[in-house]
């Protein structure tokens, strides 16, 4: 373990960024890509970025990490938190449980067999339901979404790839007919084609890692850090919230993450994933090639040697 590491971000943490993309990003192409978003396709499969961000302000990153990514199901985690930032009394989750699946983030089945009310925000049916809460409470949640990335960023650049996002559209079959079946629940009160394109829509922002960790920060600081000095949710809410993080953010690969790397945290099919270090700082790693479950193999393992170097486990 490394004994510098002990407050916020300090400076041999640039060295340790650097050893982690001299060590994990991909020499040649590995893993996958997504069928059903046909944008990805063209990321560099070689790609590989880290960015830190501390509590304390701080920030280092190292490899690919200005360039914009497809934040994709990284998403889910901020619309949860602007959702939940509208609802202090959580009137969501009567609409969205809070269990790991142990299914694919696309899957139909669970949803049938459970009425309709999905196991958790973080696959897709269960983002979907909170979209809806979005559209129903602010309108245009695709939106909002981008405005509150762009507050909890500080970046202007925060962005809908609408070319990406017209291209998901048309290959949602799966989840159209997720949508479908929660309105024949009864749990979507928007139109199904209204609540896809917002979904898919905020699925399809890009941001730089070093957005990404910057804007996750005041998850690892108990709700605060909102612009002018608000607070954007509750401790109570942000406890809660890393709590569904480190059990469902990685689908139904949660279980293998906590193993190797002993954080909550949340990636998309972008290859992104943002992890929180609660009291110390977040993580945002990028790399495209992802494994069967959908998550970024090389960042993954780039995060399972930085918790083994740092101590920064929560267990
Ligand atoms: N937009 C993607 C989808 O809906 C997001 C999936 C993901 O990142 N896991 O399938």
């Amino acid at each position: 373990m490394t004994p510098l590491l002990t407050a916020g971000v300090g400076p041999a943490i640039q060295a340790l960024l650097d050893d982690l993309v001299a060590s994990h990003r991909p020499s040649s192409p590995a893993g996958r890509v997504p069928e059903s978003i046909p944008h990805l396709a063209s990321a560099d499969p070689l790609a590989f970025g880290i960015a830190v961000a501390g509590v304390d302000g701080s920030m280092a990153s190292s490899g690919d990490a200005d360039l914009p990514l497809s934040i994709q199901s990284i998403s889910k985690l901020f619309s949860l938190a602007l959702a939940l930032a509208h609802d202090p009394e959580g009137n969501l989750w009567s609409r969205v449980l809070r269990e790991p699946s142990g299914t694919p983030f696309n899957s139909l089945v669970q949803l049938e067999a459970e009425a309709g009310i999905p196991r958790n925000p973080f696959i897709n049916a269960g983002a979907l339901v909170v979209t809806d809460f979005l559209v129903e409470l602010l309108g245009d949640a695709a939106g909002s979404v981008v405005g509150f990335l762009r507050d909890l960023s500080g970046s202007a650049h925060v962005a809908v790839d609408e070319g990406a996002a017209q291209a998901e559209l048309a290959a949602s079959s799966r989840n159209r007919a997720l949508a479908n079946f929660l309105a024949g629940f009864g749990n979507l009160r928007n139109p199904v084609e209204t609540v896809l394109e917002h979904y898919v829509r905020h699925c399809s922002i890009t941001m730089t890692c070093r957005e990404l960790a910057r804007a996750g920060l005041f998850l690892a600081n108990g709700g605060q850090g909102g612009p002018g000095g608000q607070p954007v949710l509750s401790a109570a809410q942000t406890k809660r919230i890393n709590s569904v993080l480190l059990t469902c953010g990685m689908y139904d690969a949660a279980g293998e993450f906590a193993y190797r790397v002993g954080l909550p945290g949340k990636s998309g099919v972008g290859g992104g994933i943002l992890a929180v270090v609660p009291g110390r700082c977040t993580v945002c790693v990028w790399s495209p090639g992802l494994d069967a479950k959908g998550n970024s193999v090389a960042g993954t393992s780039a995060l399972a040697e930085l918790t083994a170097r740092t101590g920064w486990s929560i267990f």
